[in-house]
């Protein structure tokens, strides 16, 4: 009875609170549910609760991922199920709406359509996916890459967390077997289609003037370990034009995977982002000269060609640099992901959707990488992207409106409406 009382805003309101497990969503330190922990799963809990309280069937899978079916009452098992959703793990010190977006507006879409006595056809299902974030493990979308079939076992067993426990040990420690994980990937016959609703994580929709956006494809990244050696020495007593400082050398090569990829972006239809994002200093010490450098680097567009020729850029600096400094470097690939190609059909269609109901959509693409890349290798899927303040993202203060999340939820039940008709 509770629930027919309570507005949707109402609604969206009490159960982020408890998706997020607090009773304030103001957190100066943010959000910590990482992959596997035992918040990850309190926080799955809270799902499980509500789904149920919504009249849905909840199963955990083998790879920890949780699946939330509205069954038809006169269901015709040859169709397949419409399915929605997203991630509740964080990145450590993150936002309450990375994730928690996806899986609350799905949710709500489904309490819409209840409370309106709507009888679907096709099964609904919310899943939500296990260890999205690479924040714990340096791989990311866990859930969904087993449910996909294209999760590698072997060669990920024994990768550690910072607390020196393999990926196999933690995914134990939650009851879960290691080896049974690959009976998470379902069928292709099972699913009909997936939506991924998220905060966008960037401000490209409030730049645009419009209200949400819809992805046609995920950029997916290059990344290079660049490795610069030069020669330790002593601070005091090396002349300057003696030196073979790593550092040095590191400094131009940033500037430019900076410069360049502004440049790239401004001179092709695409954009690129290249970043410098990881550094370590041997040996890091006051008094000594770095002697060796490395650098991590992250490149990503949706246009793959472009992605190459970037690449190919950084390489040829750096054997520039090589010279000019007298250092020598060595360039690693350590990922190296084609962009993935969402459905056209679905977008169009909750891009038609979305305007239907009076609001403007930029057709986009999406640079961070989320469950539905590995979704959209075996069924037909999309991505809506809401607004999120400031295009904050993996922060205590990350924030979407509530106005944000409301337009998220009738899009999806507009959506659901369509698909999941016969
Ligand atoms: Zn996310």
């Amino acid at each position: 009875m509770e629930q027919s009382v309570v507005s949707i805003e109402q609604w969206l309101e009490q159960h982020l609170l408890q998706l997020n497990l607090v009773q304030d969503m103001n957190q100066p330190d943010g959000f910590s549910r990482l992959g596997f922990s035992s918040e990850g799963w309190e926080a799955h809990d809270g799902f499980i609760k509500i789904a149920e309280r919504l009249g849905l069937t909840v199963r955990r899978d083998q790879a920890g991922n949780v699946i939330a079916r509205w069954n038809p009452e006169n269901h015709n098992a040859s169709l397949q199920a419409v399915t929605l959703g997203s991630h509740l793990d964080t990145v450590k010190g993150g936002g309450g709406y990375d994730g928690v977006a996806g899986i609350l507006c799905a949710l709500a879409a489904i309490k819409e359509l209840r409370d309106n006595g709507f009888q679907p056809d096709h099964p609904i299902e919310v899943i939500c996916f296990a260890s999205e974030e690479s924040s714990r493990f340096p791989i990311s979308t866990i859930g969904s890459k087993a449910m996909s079939g294209i999760i590698k076992l072997k060669e990920l067993e024994k990768v550690k967390d910072e607390a020196g426990y393999t990926i196999k040990q933690v995914v134990e420690s939650r009851g879960l077997n290691w080896d049974m994980i690959r009976y998470a990937e379902r069928e292709e016959n099972e699913i009909k289609s997936f939506v991924e609703l998220h905060i966008e994580q960037g401000l490209r929709i409030e730049n645009a003037g419009t209200d949400f956006g819809i992805a046609t494809a995920v950029a997916c990244p290059i990344r290079l370990k660049i490795k610069i050696e030069g020669k330790m020495g002593h601070t005091g007593t090396t002349p300057m034009g003696m030196r073979q400082d790593a550092l040095v050398a590191a400094a131009p090569l940033i500037t430019f995977i900076s410069e360049k990829a502004e440049q790239f972006s401004k001179e092709n239809p695409y954009p690129i982002v290249a970043t410098a994002s990881t550094l370590t200093i041997k040996p890091n010490a006051m008094n000594v000269i770095p002697g060796i450098v490395e650098l991590g680097v992250d490149i990503r567009s949706v246009d793959d060609a472009l992605k190459e020729q970037f690449k190919a850029l950084v390489k040829e600096k750096c054997s520039s640099i090589e010279k000019e400094k007298n250092v020598n470097i060595n360039i690693e690939v350590l990922v190296h992901n084609a962009s993935i190609q969402l459905d056209e059909d679905l977008s169009i269609k909750l891009k038609e959707i979305g305007e239907s109901l009076g609001h403007r959509c930029l057709v986009m693409e999406s640079g961070a990488g989320h469950d539905v890349m590995n979704m959209s290798k075996k069924w037909p899927s999309s991505l809506v992207f809401i607004k999120c303040r400031d295009g904050l993202s993996h922060h205590p203060e990350e924030y979407a409106a509530l106005e944000d999340l409301r337009l998220g939820v009738d899009i999806l039940v507009g959506y659901l409406q369509q698909e999941a008709r016969n």
